[in-house]
């Protein structure tokens, strides 16, 4: 029988650890972090190798094999290693020095995500450490380059290594991965998330171009005018709410079912039950975002100087599509929008994925909850930023963010990823081991 408090001790020990390890992307430079990991895993016996995608950019894999004879797919424990920059001047405690306070570890990742790799380690030894029979695979793999994309972390080795997450028994049953597991209280009710599904990324660009000429004579044949012009547009218009039976379900769950059914018909007055019904100001953006597309103008470029008038500008636009949006019309949509003096198009496009809800982990997931939390009510939800789930679709693995954690009414969970003074209490991790190891360990216990 595991002896959760020292486990909890370990775990806290390696999230210091990695807190401490300044894997900021860009420029990434991953591969102390995941050497790391391959230390930890190799002094419990377990087989560890740290691969490059490119100099510096390292992720770390192990395995732990089935032992029966005609295994099941693996489960595959993902997480990334690379973190957001800091703004230093912004925080309380150091971001890089995983200080413990008042039992809080504070720290870039704490949540964003060396907290997971930090449980997922943990795991790893409680499954090796263990000795019960598996009927899967358990793979770890801790990755690079999440924050900027994943050309040198999921992409790359889903691309390059799709051996890397499969087994003779085929492509993985599942991955557990971030943003997800976390708890949020509304009206006094704890809810448990447990992510499904993410929505779909259409990066856009806006280019604009007219006549350079001398700031003293201005004409509208201007960039700075008609990007300024097309971006508000863009804005301006708003998408129509469109609610996933995955969305509904969790509304429903939440209490929120008067949002959801008005969300179409009564923009207005679903704006009104949600803010009387969410005071996390965060949060309600987050629940709005569940309900349409959404368009995020967030870079404008355009000219040098104070005197001279552009000839080229640029903007760039966050474009989030629910599943079930045809992501080439709605471009198409945005372009009518913008106008004809301005030019739009992709420079990236990921399709939303979605998992089952009612597969059997997330089965396991719910009961792991209940046991550790019979107030909590377990519900599954949709995202509304993406992750390395997009390239675990490539390989058909299905991905569910499942980084258990029980927080307080009052810890302002979503705005300490990527914000200031990200941290983590300890009596979350506490919380969360356990459930975690539990889904882990039932999923591939063999009979
Ligand atoms: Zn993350």
């Amino acid at each position: 029988m595991t002896h959760w408090p020292a486990a909890t001790e370990d775990c806290i020990r390696h999230l210091q650890a990695l807190i401490r390890i300044p894997s900021i992307n860009p420029p990434g430079g991953e591969t102390p972090a995941a050497e790391y990991c391959a230390a930890v895993l190799r002094e419990a016996g377990i087989d560890a190798e740290v691969l490059e995608a490119a100099p510096g950019r390292g992720s770390c894999f192990a395995r732990l094999p089935a032992t029966v004879d005609d295994p099941l797919p693996p489960l595959v424990l993902l997480s990334h290693l690379d973190v957001v920059p800091v703004d230093r001047d912004s925080w309380s405690r150091d971001p890089f020095g995983a200080e413990l306070h008042d039992g809080v570890v504070w720290g870039r990742g704490a949540v964003d995500m060396k907290d997971m790799v930090a449980m997922e380690l943990a795991v790893m030894l409680e499954l090796s450490g263990s000795g019960a029979p598996r009927r899967r695979d358990v793979i770890f793999a801790a990755l690079a380059d999440e924050e900027a994309g994943g050309e040198f972390g999921a992409l790359h080795w889903v691309a390059q290594r799709p051996d890397l997450f499969r087994s003779d028994a085929g492509p993985a049953a599942a991955a557990l991965n971030e943003v997800g597991g976390y708890s949020i209280t509304l009206r006094g009710r704890r809810f448990y998330t447990i992510e499904v599904a993410e929505k779909g990324i259409v990066w856009t660009r806006v280019r604009a171009s007219g006549t350079p000429g001398h700031g003293s004579m201005p004409h509208r044949d201007n960039p700075a005018l008609k990007l300024a012009a097309a971006v508000t547009r863009l804005a301006d218009a708003g998408r129509p709410a469109r609610v996933t039976d995955v969305v509904r379900n969790f509304f429903d769950g939440l209490g929120l079912g008067d949002v959801a059914a008005l969300a179409a018909t009564d923009p207005a007055a679903a704006s009104v039950a949600l803010e009387r019904a969410v005071d996390d100001p965060v949060l309600r953006r987050s629940f709005d975002a569940m309900l349409r597309d959404t368009i995020s103008p967030n870079t404008i470029h355009v000219g040098q100087k104070v005197n001279v008038i552009p000839g080229l500008g640029e903007a760039e636009i966050d474009v989030r599509t629910l599943p079930g949006t045809d992501q080439q019309a709605l471009l198409a949509e945005l372009g009518a929008i913008a106008g004809d003096d301005v030019e739009v198009e992709a420079v990236m496009t990921m399709p939303p994925v979605e998992a089952a809800a009612n597969a059997e982990i997330v089965g396991l997931m719910r009961e792991a909850l209940l046991r550790a939390d019979p107030d909590g009510t377990p519900l599954p939800m949709m995202i509304t930023p993406g992750t390395d789930a997009k390239a675990m679709a490539r390989l058909g693995i299905p991905t569910y963010g499942f980084a258990p954690l029980r927080l307080d009414a009052d810890v302002p969970f979503l705005s300490l990823f990527h914000g200031n003074d990200e941290r983590v209490p300890v009596s979350a991790i506490a919380f969360g081991l356990p459930v975690l190891f539990e889904v882990v360990s039932t999923f591939c216990r063999a009979a």
